[in-house]
């Protein structure tokens, strides 16, 4: 058996395709953010892609908390949290995104990508007889999470509140019932209508799963996601983040009842048998939780370059994507057109935007996804926009101004 040839055959087809992820070899420069230092050119590059959507990967409090730690407590934790592992700085996090959600507990996870798949494998696997009703366009962690538990799954259609009511009332009342979705979808900006999801929960005795990965750290008055913005946290049942794109950290969390999250602790194997985070990473977690939640100026920053970057986009006839949130998607339509204007804007430019292809996204939507942070300046955003409109009128593509027309 070669299997090497098995591999590669593999890995052929997603060459053929167009899906072939190539990684940028970037070093992070802590004070210089957003540029980073392109190791395949051998300069500085500006990046547009990154979700340390605020900056605060290199926030002083974030690193002085992390330097204090790491000093104070050494690498690592030292064990799994039942066995040793639990640092009195999971202790504090925990309790700071219980108190940020409004909800009884936390439980702190290894990424957002493990906290969505323990924990709908968890609670969706142990509780008999249960059904999800998943967004057709969640992230995949809660779709392995929702496949893992073996329950019964329905995919509703994309924030479409008719289609999951029809799919509920048809559901017997006595089965325990989960409403798993995002509430800002990643790839296309798009908001999921929490609160008419909320009443449907209601109604027909289901159990809300908000994703607030995008949302965290951004939106409502202490960064507690879109369901603080709307005064809605009370009413979903799970709160589920991320500590590693708007904190600029890692590692990830839920935030329920203390019940739920005492569930999950005790029976979710892959919380239970992993070492637990740093404490250090802990402790600077914390510090951009905690200093999130007093500022509002880095939240503000990002919706500035935001509303300039579109105008921006807008005057240069460079057709994006209009979204309620801090996502700005320039369409392309074709993988291999996508990642020649990628390779284009770094070559040339010095602008770095990943291009997002299937099966990221569907075949036909291959996109630029730009994500400006308080941290791009003006100067930046037209020096990207003029690499755009120079790229836009070479290979004669279609402009928003000839679309209107
Ligand atoms: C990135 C992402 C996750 C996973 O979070 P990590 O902390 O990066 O593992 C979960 N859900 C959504 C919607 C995401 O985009």
């Amino acid at each position: 058996m070669n299997y090497d040839a098995m591999f590669q055959s593999a890995l052929d087809g997603l060459h053929a395709d167009g899906s072939y992820r190539y990684f940028a070899d970037l070093e992070r420069r802590a004070g210089n953010f957003p540029k980073a230092f392109h190791h395949g050119l051998g300069r500085d590059v500006t990046v547009w892609c990154s979700n340390d959507y605020l900056g605060m990967g290199q926030h002083p409090e974030v690193l002085t908390a992390m330097h204090k730690a790491l000093d104070e407590t050494g690498a690592g934790a030292g064990g799994t949290r039942n066995i040793s592992g639990t640092n009195h700085y999971h202790v504090e996090l925990e309790k700071e995104l219980a108190s940020l959600h409004g909800k009884e507990s936390a439980l702190l996870f290894n990424s957002g990508y493990l906290s969505n798949w323990v924990t709908l494998g968890t609670i969706a696997g142990r509780l008999r007889n249960c059904v999800v009703l998943s967004d057709e366009l969640n992230h995949a962690s809660m779709i392995e999470g929702i496949r893992h538990s073996r329950a019964e799954k329905q995919i509703f259609r994309h924030n479409d509140v008719e289609d999951l009511e029809r799919r509920l009332k048809e559901l017997p009342a006595d089965v325990p019932k989960i409403i798993a979705f995002e509430s800002v979808y990643s790839m296309d900006g798009d908001i999921a209508p929490i609160e008419a999801f909320c009443d449907l929960a209601d109604k027909y005795g289901a159990m809300t799963y908000l994703d607030e990965v995008h949302a965290v750290g951004m939106y409502g008055d202490h960064g507690a996601g879109v369901a603080e913005q709307l005064g809605l946290s009370h009413r979903l049942t799970v709160v589920e983040g991320t500590l590693g794109k708007g904190y600029g950290v890692v590692g990830g969390y839920i935030a329920a009842s203390a019940a739920l999250c005492d569930f999950v602790r005790s029976f979710g194997s892959g919380f239970i048998f992993s070492t637990a985070l740093p404490p250090m990473i802990a402790a600077g977690a914390l510090a951009s939780v905690r200093y999130l939640r007093g500022s509002s100026a880095e939240r503000e920053g990002q919706q500035r370059a935001v509303a300039y970057l579109r105008q921006a986009l807008d005057k240069a006839g460079i057709p994006h994507v209009m979204n309620p949130s801090h996502i700005v998607p320039v369409m392309v339509g074709e993988a291999e057109l996508c990642r020649s204007l990628s390779d284009e804007l770094l070559n040339r430019f010095g602008n770095y935007i990943q291009p997002i292809n299937f099966p990221t996204v569907p075949r036909g939507t291959e996109r630029l996804r730009i994500t400006p942070t308080p941290l791009h300046t003006n100067e930046m955003i037209d020096e990207l926009v003029g690499a755009l409109a120079t790229l836009w009128q070479e290979r004669q593509l279609r402009t928003s101004k000839s679309a209107a027309a």
